[in-house]
């Protein structure tokens, strides 16, 4: 079998199994120490994730199951490919003028970065030593695993709120929405920018209620630089289907426009810049 490259056309691509011969023990210490990661793959040229043009390291491993999730392969550390640091580094390396001269830079996304903390922070620290602008896309459950001196390598957070509703929190995502907030609000204290990010369900995450509170929250932190409304889509449905994961989602249709633009003026009505 022709070995798996890192680089993919897109996260779309679905991997599985890439890192389960890995044994159990060297995935623990790997973990511990951060000295060599699980990547689904290396993407280049996003304008998505991030300002400018990026290079997007997709790691996997998520410990939260989000009803519209449209990366569940991602879900599963042993997914991913076994990368040691050297080798990210060096795989960033290779882009680092190209990303200066597009005013970009590495955002780290997923599945969950900070499932894999250490190494994020080697990235991170790697990255920022280039003199490479960074990000990480992270919905900040385990946002208390990076210090206070890895925050300052980091440039920009994509902070993922879901919902704002604790019940509703629990049964889109499976998890409680508090850590989320400390860490908004932590990451304001420390002035570390955030671009907020919100996908819009309709009828799950289109109560302009709850996203009203979102907003006050976003806006009340200080550092919310802007809010980026992502309509849901049916581009992972494939993913499901092929690991053979119910999705409650199978069926669901994307936002209208105007329904897309009513959740953005609930941000703006609070000063905040959204898209
Ligand atoms: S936090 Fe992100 S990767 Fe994890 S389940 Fe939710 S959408 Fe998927």
């Amino acid at each position: 079998m022709p070995e798996t490259p890192l680089e993919a056309k897109s996260p779309f691509e679905l991997r599985v199994d890439l890192g389960n011969g890995v044994p159990e023990t060297d995935v623990k210490s790997a973990l511990a120490s951060g000295d060599m990661g699980f990547l689904h793959s290396f993407t280049t040229g996003s304008t998505v994730d991030g300002p400018g043009v990026r290079v997007v390291a997709w790691t996997t491993g998520c410990t939260w199951r989000c009803q519209y999730c449209h990366n569940p392969d991602t879900w599963t550390l042993g997914n991913g490919i076994p990368v040691a640091v050297p080798r990210a580094v060096e795989e960033l390396r290779k882009y680092r003028h190209g990303l200066k001269i597009m005013s970009g830079g590495l955002t780290i996304s997923g599945g969950e970065p900070l499932v894999q903390a250490r190494f994020v922070a080697k990235l991170l620290a790697a990255a920022h030593e280039m003199k490479v602008h960074t990000a990480i896309n992270t919905n900040g459950h385990y946002g208390e695993r990076l210090s206070d001196a890895e925050l300052e390598t980091l440039d920009l957070v994509l902070l993922d709120m879901k919902t704002w509703d604790p019940e509703r929190h629990k049964r889109l995502t499976g998890m409680e929405p508090g850590p989320t907030r400390e860490f908004a609000k932590r990451l304001a204290a420390r002035r570390r920018p955030i671009w907020l990010r919100f996908v819009l369900v309709p009828g799950l995450t289109d109560d302009l209620a709850d996203v009203a509170q979102i907003a006050r929250f976003a806006a009340g932190l200080g550092n919310v630089e802007r809010v980026d409304v992502l309509p849901f889509h049916q581009l992972g449905r494939f993913k499901y289907e092929r690991l053979g994961i119910a999705y409650p989602l199978k069926d669901q249709s994307p936002p209208s426009p105007e329904l897309v633009e009513r959740v953005c003026a609930v941000y703006r009505a609070e000063g905040l810049t959204a898209y």
